[in-house]
């Protein structure tokens, strides 16, 4: 265990150390976790919304679905080694990938769900992810501070599945951590190891979980870009995971005789017909995300067109158009697919934050900001917050935009940098001495000056300095204007000032005062 700094929240976290040493109910070990119980279920509590949100929202067109893997998750759960309110959905998302947040909070995207074969696979994929959170993998990876480090310092992280390049920002950024990153070695053995203990005491079949990593495994030699992103980043899949799937399910088996083990393929075909049925739609979904990352925006609106047609209750391939028609700049058109995906489905953030910016640029701006609020609760992006900035700077409410381009500045690449540009411009006038410092010097014939720093990456115009020194026995003061500093540079300025001939200077006897600077 290694602990390198020393923030408020670590802190916090130090103090749940004493009575925090506990036996893991999954593996009957003694541990020593920072995080308490109390603190992993309001964890998975608060970001379970924002994580769903990030990795494409609920899959809400076929609501039988949901509930189906629900069932099979709970039936799994039931026989888990720690209660905690478990919760499955299924995301609207091609990337096959499934997570668990700490306290139980665990998502399937679509994309892995056409993958599989039988129910008795998919209660493999959720039992892997059930003992994930009852063995507090999560809690273990932010005790090992990890994931802590990387949301204190790294400010916000670029996610895989966007359209715009747009950053999550806030207390959201501790869930995206949690559902990207990778648990130990230790902790996936652990996983596959007890997730198939969970399945034959749910009744399932344990060969499922060997069928269903051959099937990762062939998969992962195929060359399918999606599998890289999603499950095989934080699950690698390798022969040697198999190798123990086989040899624990070899060891299980000849106990298991006589009993009635299920494989529920059946079953799942029929909770499947739905996405089996319009695998076409969702593929020309795909075709369109990608063609629109080759700039091809045509093909993408032909894609989506076509899937509208097949799917018209599919809010996505309508929030996607919406999107290459905000980018083509056709605003109207724009907010008007905005509407029918929202009439689909009012619970994902990206139509929102589409909306908003069209209402925005068509200088719409009570709509647009009751659309970028709502998109921000749903998930906070740095796009949100620096469209609501701009808007507040329009309305005249400086301190309102302040806050909202010092949030979006958290995040990395271009709307971040304006953000910061923005704040920097709004705050270098309200606080001058945190971006211009000065140095004070004297000439061997004593001759007093500044150095003028500007610490800031804009240029700053009409700097107001006071200046003090003690010369002989009294204080002399002047007060000097540099009329333009370019961003990151310095320059002397003579303070007309002098000390008497003999007298001994220090430093301490010349003082300056920043006192105000505008920005043109
Ligand atoms: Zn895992």
């Amino acid at each position: 265990m290694q602990l390198k700094f020393y923030s408020p929240f670590f802190i916090l976290l130090l103090s749940a150390v004493i009575t925090s040493c506990a036996v893991n109910p999954v593996t009957g070990r003694n541990e020593i976790s920072l995080v308490s119980e109390a603190q992993e279920r309001a964890i998975g509590e608060q970001q379970y919304g924002t994580s769903q949100q990030s990795q494409g929202g609920e899959f809400t067109v076929d609501q039988t679905l949901s509930d189906y893997v629900n069932t099979v998750g709970q039936r799994i759960a039931a026989v888990s080694d720690r209660p905690l309110d478990y919760e499955f959905v299924v995301l609207n998302n091609s990337v096959p990938n499934a997570w668990a947040l700490p306290g139980g909070k665990i998502a399937v995207n679509r994309g892995l769900l056409t993958e599989l074969k039988s129910e008795a696979e998919l209660a493999a994929v959720l039992g892997h992810e059930v003992v994930h959170a009852a063995a507090g993998h999560g809690a273990q990876a932010m005790t090992r501070g990890t994931l802590l480090q990387g949301v204190l310092a790294v400010g916000a992280i670029a996610l895989q599945d966007n359209d715009y390049g747009d950053y999550i920002v806030g207390a959201s950024q501790l869930g995206a951590q949690l559902i990207t990153t990778r648990y130990s070695r230790e902790a996936e053995r652990e996983s596959d190891y007890y997730g198939i203990q969970y399945m034959v005491a749910a009744g399932y079949d344990p060969r499922a979980a060997v069928s269903l990593q051959e099937t990762f495994v062939r998969l992962s030699e195929g060359n399918n870009p999606g599998w890289l992103d999603g499950l095989f980043a934080s699950h690698p899949p390798s022969q040697e995971r198999v190798i123990n799937n086989q040899a624990l399910v070899d060891e299980l088996m000849p106990q298991l005789q006589g009993i009635d083990l299920e494989n529920g393929e059946v079953r799942y075909q029929q909770a499947m017909a739905f996405l089996e049925e319009n695998a076409e739609a969702y593929d020309l979904f795909d075709e369109a995300q990608l063609a629109i990352a080759d700039g091809e925006l045509d093909i993408a609106l032909l894609n989506l067109n076509a899937a509208i047609n097949m799917v018209p209750r599919e809010a996505r391939f309508k929030g996607l158009k919406g999107d290459i028609l905000l980018n083509q700049r056709d605003y109207r058109s724009a907010i008007n697919t905005y509407d029918a995906a929202i009439n689909n489905d009012d619970s994902y953030y990206d139509y929102y934050l589409g909306r908003g910016v069209a209402y925005a640029r068509l200088g719409e701006r009570t709509q647009a900001r009751a659309d970028l609020e709502s998109s921000a609760s749903l998930l906070p992006t740095a796009i949100a917050m620096n469209e609501l900035g701009k808007l507040s700077l329009v309305d005249n409410d400086k301190t309102l935009a302040k806050q909202y381009f010092n949030q979006a500045a958290q995040a990395q690449g271009r709307v971040g940098q304006e953000a910061s540009l923005s704040f920097t411009r709004l705050d270098l006038e309200d606080n001058p001495g945190n971006y211009i410092s000065v140095q004070m010097f004297a000439n061997d014939d004593g001759r007093i000056f500044g150095r003028v720093f500007n610490n800031s990456s804009i240029e700053v115009a009409n700097t107001r300095i006071e200046f003090a020194a003690v010369l002989g026995n009294r204080l002399g003061q002047q007060s000097r204007i540099v009329s333009s500093l370019p961003a990151n540079s310095y320059v002397d300025v003579s303070t007309g000032m002098r000390f008497p001939e003999g007298q001994v200077w220090t430093g301490e006897q010349m003082q300056a005062n920043v006192i105000s600077a505008s920005t043109q």
